[in-house]
């Protein structure tokens, strides 16, 4: 018996979001012989875009195009994935610890009656029937192995854990065009508005340039953005900088702002705080600034830079650029 796997695609303005292909990976990763990965996507993508996740281990592509799928809502996604999962059965159903996977997985795994294991970073043993998830737990402070006990089994990945993986051969993928039928539904969204935070997402950058309360205002972010310009990543903040309102709280990062793992994380103008590092820790590498030597961001820092934040960070700003030419 072949055991599908879904994928759920997130396709934003066109773009299908980088968390989608590390969940493709996970899926290939975990692939047993037979099994088929369907990627599902809840609008329409052009054919390059099909052939894209097909070169990333989608064997079927199902496209769920409605007017009432054009901005995510809850309950629209949740009848269209509960009418998905009915008709494909699949054994799992992997979607990214995003805004959309962290609201819809579980309640889809409640009303199934499913497992889910949520904000996975790694996995263990993945060619065994029964691999080991991997997600951390206490913010960050430890971390538990968990495995899959129902089927279907519902995963979320954190984003920037898994490498996105092309396949070698290219593979084209059968494309069903599912025809979405909505029950009534009891919420409707009268307006979207869009904020731009910051330049780059902040929770899919590979960089993420983040300033605290040491940063002292608003227009003392500017060096730091043109720092995030310069190595193309984000501007993140603390929360002490975004209660002063020196940025907006979607850049907040820590326990009650956003949760990421950037290859590199600058911390600057941060003390540190257990809340902080909650969101950031597993960043691969982190950089810090700051001008107290004794500032407890330097415990979990790989490099740290002693210094006055407005003196180092255009010097840094510089050396990029240079190295860049
Ligand atoms: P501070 O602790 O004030 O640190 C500022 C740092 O800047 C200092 O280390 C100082 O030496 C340095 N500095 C000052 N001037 C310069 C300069 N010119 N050059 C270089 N360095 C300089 N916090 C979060 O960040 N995210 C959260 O999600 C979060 N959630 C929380 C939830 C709860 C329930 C609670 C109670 C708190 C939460 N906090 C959170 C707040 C957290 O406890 C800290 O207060 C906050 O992280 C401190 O932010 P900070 O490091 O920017 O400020």
């Amino acid at each position: 018996m072949t055991t599908n796997q879904l994928v759920l695609i997130e396709a934003r303005e066109n773009d299908i979001r980088e968390v989608s292909f590390e969940a493709l990976a996970l899926a290939q990763h975990l692939k047993q012989k037979e099994d088929s990965i369907v990627a599902l996507v809840c609008s329409k993508l052009s054919q390059k875009q099909i052939e894209t996740l097909g070169q990333h281990g989608a064997t079927k592509v199902i496209q769920a195009s409605h007017p009432q799928l054009e901005e995510y809502s809850t309950e629209a996604y949740r009848q269209v994935l509960l009418q998905i999962i009915d008709k494909e059965k699949p054994s799992r159903i992997i979607m990214g610890h995003t805004a959309i996977g962290k609201d819809l997985a579980p309640r889809l795994a409640m009303k199934l009656g499913a497992g889910l294991l949520s904000d996975i970073t790694e996995v263990r043993g993945e060619d065994s029937e029964k691999p080991f998830f991997i997600r951390p737990i206490y913010s960050g402070k430890a971390f538990e192995e968990k495995q899959e006990r129902s089927s279907p089994s519902f995963l979320t990945i954190r984003p920037n854990n898994f490498q996105s993986n092309c396949l070698e051969n290219i593979q084209h993928p059968e494309v069903e065009d599912f025809e979405v039928q909505l029950k009534e539904l009891r919420t409707e969204i009268l307006e979207t508005v869009k904020k731009m935070s910051s330049k780059v997402d902040l929770t899919a950058a590979k960089i993420v340039v983040a300033g605290g309360r040491g940063v002292k205002s608003e227009d003392g972010f500017k060096p730091l953005q043109e720092l995030a310009d310069v190595l193309g990543g984000a501007v993140g903040a603390s929360r002490a900088a975004c209660d002063a309102g020196y940025c907006d709280y979607g850049l907040q990062i820590g326990q009650t702002g956003k949760v990421i793992t950037p290859t590199v994380y600058f911390a600057i103008g941060i003390s540190g705080a257990i809340q902080h590092l909650a969101g950031m820790s597993q960043s691969k590498t982190i950089v810090a600034i700051n001008k107290d030597p004794e500032a407890p961001i330097f415990e979990i820092a790989d490099y740290g830079i002693v210094g006055d934040l407005f003196e180092v960070v255009p010097l840094l700003t510089e050396a990029f650029k240079k190295s860049a030419d």
